[in-house]
């Protein structure tokens, strides 16, 4: 029975995560680095904005940070509460996961599932995101309530790190089209032809996927790029992604392809940007504006 729950890392998609928790849980502590941002959750909604070492005594501990480098520093030097479940749902690595569940285990008595999510920060408001969880079964079904509470589809995936994994590749699956579409309807535009009347037949036939469907008529062709997922978040993604076919030792080139086109946008950018600004990389050699 879960009777508190924290939420740590109040950005983009914590923020509003952490927002559903009350509607489901009576005691519902937040914290974040800068923590003026729990202060103003506490006010926005009945959350208790606590020290880090008193919002790590709860049930269940959500973390949603960058990376999981920024994962390790802050758990590393905490005391836990023994029998406490630690549900990270940041994009991470696969071999972290499997190191704090260890590390957890055996020091503090506490589970540690991988839980990564995905559905934007849209899915973050309307609690339908989809929860890929890697780590122990048990510790899975005791956490599943509270991952309800902001979630659609809540699916064990397998073992510590198999959360990490899948979402590492769905992110690149993602990317790999954001580039497709870029190159293709550069090509179109070139060739004299109306995005528009080609974006429709293209989502009404096998082309289509998100990228066709929501990321360009909703970010690109309006030209409003509006930031809620960095590129430099996706270019860690595809980085991990990359890195679980070099471990597998498998070869994969369309991979390795779009995480260094990805990364080449991120490093090009002159300012931090959506994701779907990598476009703008495409336009740049292409001097064809997708509008
Ligand atoms: P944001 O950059 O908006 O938020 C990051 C949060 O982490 C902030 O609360 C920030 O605190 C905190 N933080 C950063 N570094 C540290 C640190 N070293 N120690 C403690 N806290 C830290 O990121 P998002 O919310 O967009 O993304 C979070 C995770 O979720 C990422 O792994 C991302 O890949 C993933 N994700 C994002 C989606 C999106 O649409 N945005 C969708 C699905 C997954 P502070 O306010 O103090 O800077």
């Amino acid at each position: 029975m879960i009777q508190s729950v924290a939420f740590i890392g109040l950005g983009a998609m914590g923020y509003r995560m952490a927002a559903h928790l009350p509607k489901h849980f009576k005691q519902v502590y937040v914290w974040n680095r800068n923590f003026a941002k729990a202060e103003q959750h506490a006010a926005e909604y009945p959350t208790q904005a606590v020290p880090l070492e008193q919002a790590v005594q709860a049930d269940v501990i959500f973390s949603c940070l960058p990376t999981s480098q920024d994962v390790e520093a802050l758990i590393t030097p905490l005391t836990l509460k023994a029998g406490s479940i630690w549900v990270d749902c940041t994009s991470g690595i696969p071999e972290s996961a499997r190191k704090l569940t260890l590390l957890l285990k055996t020091q503090q008595q506490v589970d540690f599932l991988d839980a990564p999510v995905s559905g934007q920060t849209i899915g973050a408001e309307n609690a339908t995101l989809t929860f890929m969880v890697g780590g122990n079964a048990a510790a899975f079904e005791r956490a599943l309530p509270a991952m309800q509470a902001m979630g659609k589809l809540i699916q064990h995936v397998g073992e510590s790190g198999a959360g990490f994994a899948v979402k590492a590749v769905n992110n690149m699956l993602m990317a790999v089209n954001l580039c497709a579409v870029a190159e293709g309807f550069t090509t179109l535009k070139a060739h004299g032809v109306s995005l528009n009347a080609a974006l429709e037949c293209i989502n009404a036939s096998s082309g289509k996927s998100a990228v066709t469907e929501s990321v360009f008529p909703q970010r690109v062709l309006n030209r409003q790029f509006p930031l809620t997922f960095a590129l430099s978040l996706l270019a860690k993604d595809t980085g991990i992604a990359q890195d679980l076919v070099r471990e597998a030792k498998l070869s994969a080139p369309v991979i390795g392809l779009t995480h260094s086109l990805i990364q080449a946008a991120n490093s090009l950018a002159e300012e931090p940007g959506d994701f779907s600004t990598a476009i703008k990389m495409y336009e740049s050699w292409s001097k064809i504006t997708l509008e």
